[in-house]
């Protein structure tokens, strides 16, 4: 796991230790200046204790950046606990783990990540309301956050595809990398929109499939990225985008689903110097943590359609806004998140 250097100082971190419950790790609330701060839970293997906390810091200062562009009445914040090296008693660890944050009296919500389940979400319920992503209820937001992530991303894109390219991704060749939860469901939508794909998967049948219902092209996980095509689409793991990559990327525009898709800071000038646009990946795939954070806040599903199609036109302003100031739209993404973590009234009435 990357551990990377964090820009700010958090508000809080909490340290978790009960080896009775085989509990150990942390969470680190970021920022509560939008509202309480919210982000998921990661069960990992960290060698060290150290370890988890610099990923925890770094992870949930991310979570402060995603929420407030999404304009969230949330914070940032995230937990990172430390998987026990032998047998364990999972249930009862993430009880332990749900009565830690109840301590915070609503400071800090938790939710599903890397490595915890909806069956983890109930453990942690028994002792606190301070949790979404729980098993989905009729008639209310929450469930599968995929298909909101991947509309997220299709917007965006048709967005960012009528700036560069001056019309509608109908005929535009997208390629995407990744056609899991999210890559799949995106390919779907750009399908009926008429887009041409090219798809790649390390699961090959998956892609396979997919391309035959879809009458779409393969192409295998070494090629996809330079594959010639209008659209890129990074829908696998994060760091996507290196320098390798992007210096031979043929595609006009990047836009996917993918956490963390510039390998390093750097990627956000490399593209801008070859005429490629960017749609900073934390703006396009809020919609999961949109859907996550309506189970939390009690908003219906009609809310949470209009704050993912609220992401097509702020990724357009971003873009626009980056252009006209000959800055990245990464470094115009972090102000404008950063300005609406100080000015939380503002973005609430926008
Ligand atoms: P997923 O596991 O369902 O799908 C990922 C797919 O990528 C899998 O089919 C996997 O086989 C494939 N893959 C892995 N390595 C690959 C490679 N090198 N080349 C090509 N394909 C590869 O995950 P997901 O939920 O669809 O998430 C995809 C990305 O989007 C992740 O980076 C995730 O963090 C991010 N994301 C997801 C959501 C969500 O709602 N699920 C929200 C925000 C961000």
């Amino acid at each position: 796991m990357v551990v990377a250097a964090t820009r700010s100082v958090p508000e809080e971190c909490i340290r978790l230790e009960d080896p009775k419950a085989g509990l150990d790790g942390y969470i680190v609330i970021h920022s509560t200046a939008r509202g309480p701060a919210a982000g998921g839970c990661r069960f990992w293997t960290y060698d060290a204790p150290e370890a988890a906390l610099a990923d925890a810091m770094r992870l949930a200062e991310g979570m402060s950046y995603k929420n407030a562009s999404a304009e969230l009445p949330l914070g940032g914040g995230k937990s990172v606990i430390r998987r026990p090296a032998g047998d364990f008693d999972r249930k009862a660890l993430f009880e332990a783990f749900g009565e830690a944050v109840e301590r915070l009296g609503g400071r800090y919500v938790t939710a599903e990540d890397v490595g915890t389940t909806i069956a983890d979400m109930e453990a942690i319920a028994t002792n606190t309301r301070h949790v979404a992503g729980r098993t989905a209820r009729p008639g209310f937001a929450g469930g599968d956050p995929s298909p909101w992530t991947a509309l997220g991303v299709f917007e965006a894109m048709k967005a960012a595809a009528k700036l560069r390219f001056g019309g509608s991704l109908a005929g535009t060749t997208v390629a995407v990398q990744g056609v899991g939860s999210v890559g799949g469901r995106l390919a779907r939508l750009l399908a009926e929109e008429g887009a041409k794909l090219v798809l790649a998967d390390i699961d090959g049948a998956r892609a396979s499939a997919l391309a035959e219902e879809l009458g779409a092209q393969l192409a295998s996980i070494d090629t996809i990225a330079g594959i010639a095509c209008d659209v890129f689409a990074p829908c696998a793991l994060g760091g996507a985008l290196d320098g390798a990559t992007v210096a031979g990327l043929k595609a006009g525009l990047v836009c996917g689903a993918a956490n963390n898709q510039l390998a390093t800071p750097e990627m956000a000038q490399a593209l801008a110097a070859r005429s490629i646009l960017y749609a900073p990946d934390y703006v396009v795939n809020a919609g999961g943590i949109i859907n996550v954070a309506a189970e939390y806040l009690g908003e219906s599903e009609d809310q949470v359609r209009g704050r993912v199609l609220a992401i097509g036109p702020r990724t357009a302003g971003i873009l626009e806004m980056a252009e006209a100031e000959g800055l990245t739209s990464s470094a115009v993404a972090d102000r404008e998140a950063e300005a609406k973590m100080r000015r939380p009234e503002v973005a609430e009435t926008a």
